[in-house]
């Protein structure tokens, strides 16, 4: 059998501090896999510049002229990670076998490259590389983390626990996830609903290698919240449930007032009265926040706007002819 062809697809938004170590040592890692004879020699690594500040486009033209294996895709603006992945996977998937999408800092351990190829080797369409512990993590993001994926499992979504985005997937299931076609991007949401056989490959996370995260808690929020409603409508049902038990406790207080009334003590009312007004007050407007995150969803879908926008491509055609043959195969 031919060895397959690897990209390892790269989301870079201002990384120029880390830019060099991590091109580098990928590229040790694909020749590394070459010379085994696990992967073809046309494989690749294809940066995706998600409309960086810095200088980092232009250090990947600059690789990509003094290195055959390099590609580079640049972004017209930034659309963030999970759509700058997006677009460095569509564009992977033409030329490639199988596609592993790692992040620019290399918190994720590139050891464990050579065993995701293994499994694909073996069979495997999907492999999830799965942290075994958060210790270089700061103690906030672990708590918040931990909490998001434990409460991501209460609403019953598919998500491989402590998996980010550093995976292998085979040219199918890229193929097949990419009709995935919502504005709304939870890529790590939507693997798992592709299919195909898939594994795990365990690996530790360290330290940041230079520069800082680029997912401030702000962001942090959005992504986490897109998530829940991008997969879940358990929200919506909630709501109505405390509706339902809001309802259930006014019948409880009118019958109480009621009674008062009858008995004659009626300026006890102001305190009850007060109570309830805030309390559904409170209920109606949590209700309505909730309800227009999903219509805010539902607008955002309904527009179809394209996810991103390619402004430039470096990109070099190794023998492009014997390529074609094996992706029409
Ligand atoms: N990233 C991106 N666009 C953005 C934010 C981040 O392409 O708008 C990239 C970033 O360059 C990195 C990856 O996404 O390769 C993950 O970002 P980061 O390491 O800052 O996140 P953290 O590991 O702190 O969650
Ligand atoms: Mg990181």
């Amino acid at each position: 059998m031919e060895q397959p062809i690897l990209t390892i697809v790269v989301p870079c938004y201002n990384e120029e501090e880390v830019f060099e170590t991590t091109c580098n040592q990928l590229k040790d890692v694909i020749n590394r896999l070459i010379n085994e004879k696990y992967i073809g020699i046309e494989s690749k690594l294809l940066f995706v510049d998600d409309g960086s500040k810095d200088s980092t486009w232009d250090h990947i033209v600059q690789a990509y002229q003094n290195d055959q294996s390099v590609n580079g895709l640049k972004l017209s603006r930034n659309f963030g990670h999970q759509k700058a992945l997006l677009a460095g996977l569509g564009e992977a998937v033409k030329y490639s076998d199988c596609i592993i999408s790692i992040d620019a800092d290399l918190q994720d351990d590139i050891h464990v490259i050579k065993e995701f190829i293994l499994k694909y080797l073996q069979g495997y369409d999907v492999v999830y590389g799965v942290r075994k512990k958060r210790d270089s993590d700061t103690f906030f993001k672990r708590t918040t983390a931990q909490g998001f994926y434990s409460f991501m499992k209460k609403l019953g979504l598919p998500l491989v626990y402590n998996h980010a985005d550093y995976r292998l997937m085979s040219r199918r299931a890229l193929e097949q996830m990419l009709r995935f076609k919502e504005t709304n991007l939870f890529l790590r949401g939507i693997v798992p609903l592709v299919g195909f056989k898939s594994t795990n490959v365990y690996y530790d996370r360290k330290e940041r290698e230079a520069g800082e995260s680029k997912y401030p808690l702000a962001k942090m929020i959005a992504f986490a919240l897109d998530g829940i409603t991008s997969f879940s409508v358990k929200p919506i049902r909630f709501i109505t449930l405390l509706g339902f038990f809001a309802s259930f406790i006014s019948l409880i207080a009118g019958i109480y007032v009621l009674i008062q009334k009858f008995m004659g003590h009626t300026e006890s009312g102001w305190a009850s009265l007060m109570i309830s007004i805030w309390f559904i007050g409170g209920l109606l407007m949590m209700s309505i926040g909730f309800i227009g995150e999903y219509v805010g969803k539902i607008y955002e879908e309904v527009k179809n706007r394209p996810r991103f926008i390619v402004e430039e491509k470096v990109f070099k055609h190794v023998e492009t002819s014997h390529l074609e043959s094996r992706i029409h195969k």
